[in-house]
């Protein structure tokens, strides 16, 4: 049984003051009706990984970063290791989003090398996939998607992926408010879960948690939810405001 997993993705919004205030209002409402039945995750900015950490320790709201250099420390001006990561109480990172991907040009290779190494230091990986608007109009999505998915998992063995949490984010719908039907993103869920099946094996390919990513907001999460293939969503725009991301987090 796969335990739904809703994530925020604030990418580079709130500074220090504004995530603690965002974090205090959705403790209040999480901590009073907050159904165990599925698990929360927040990846705010680097700056205000450190100061939230407290906040959440005891709350059932799990802290992620959004990103991660693959080594343990180094000269590498600029970027932070998963050891910091781990040192602050982060449990998850997000890693291979498409900003990522094509803001700041990063390949299927890097982001492999982050995938095992975000494995090797015992950070949960959120491994974003997922095709761009004139792939999916030249036919092109499933191959690309599921290109990345090979790629992205590399050479990491049946027992390292259980844990791994996949996000199926389509490029065109994210940040745009154009989502993929239900029946679209269920159609590449099961891709992507056949995949690995075939190349893990069923029982595991049946254990990784698939996110659907891409304008999800209150009034479609309950839809794509109710798909058997979905299992949670990464949120950006509607994560940024406490009553949204509540609502989601709150699907029926
Ligand atoms: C994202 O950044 O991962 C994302 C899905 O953004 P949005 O929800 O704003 O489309």
């Amino acid at each position: 049984m796969r335990t739904p997993l809703i994530a925020g993705n604030w990418k580079m919004y709130k500074t220090v003051a504004e995530a603690v205030e965002l974090v205090e209002a959705l403790l209040k409402e999480v901590e009073v009706g907050y159904a165990d039945d599925r698990q929360v995750l927040i990846c705010p900015p680097f700056t205000a990984l450190y100061p939230l950490a407290p906040l959440l320790a005891e709350s059932p709201v799990a802290l992620g970063a959004q990103n991660m250099y693959p080594a343990s420390q180094g000269a590498f001006t600029g970027e932070v290791s998963p050891v910091m990561l781990q040192e602050i109480g982060c449990s998850f990172v997000i890693l291979g989003h498409s900003e990522r991907r094509q803001v700041f040009g990063e390949t299927d290779e890097l982001i492999s090398k982050k995938v095992q190494t975000a494995i090797d230091y015992g950070l949960t990986p959120v491994l974003c996939i997922g095709e761009t608007k004139p792939q999916r109009d030249g036919g092109e999505a499933e191959a690309v998607t599921l290109g990345q998915l090979r790629a992205g998992l590399g050479g990491l063995a049946a027992e390292q992926i259980q844990d791994i949490v996949i996000a199926y984010e389509p490029v065109w719908a994210i940040g745009t408010g154009d989502t993929a039907t239900p029946a679209d993103a269920q159609a590449m869920h099961a891709a992507i879960r056949g995949a690995l099946s075939s190349h893990y094996g069923p029982e595991t390919a049946d254990a990784v948690r698939i996110l659907y990513g891409g304008s999800v907001k209150p009034d479609n999460v309950d839809t794509l939810m109710a798909q058997p293939d979905i299992d949670g969503a990464l949120v950006g725009g509607a994560s940024l405001q406490a009553e949204s991301f509540l609502r989601i987090v709150n699907f029926r």
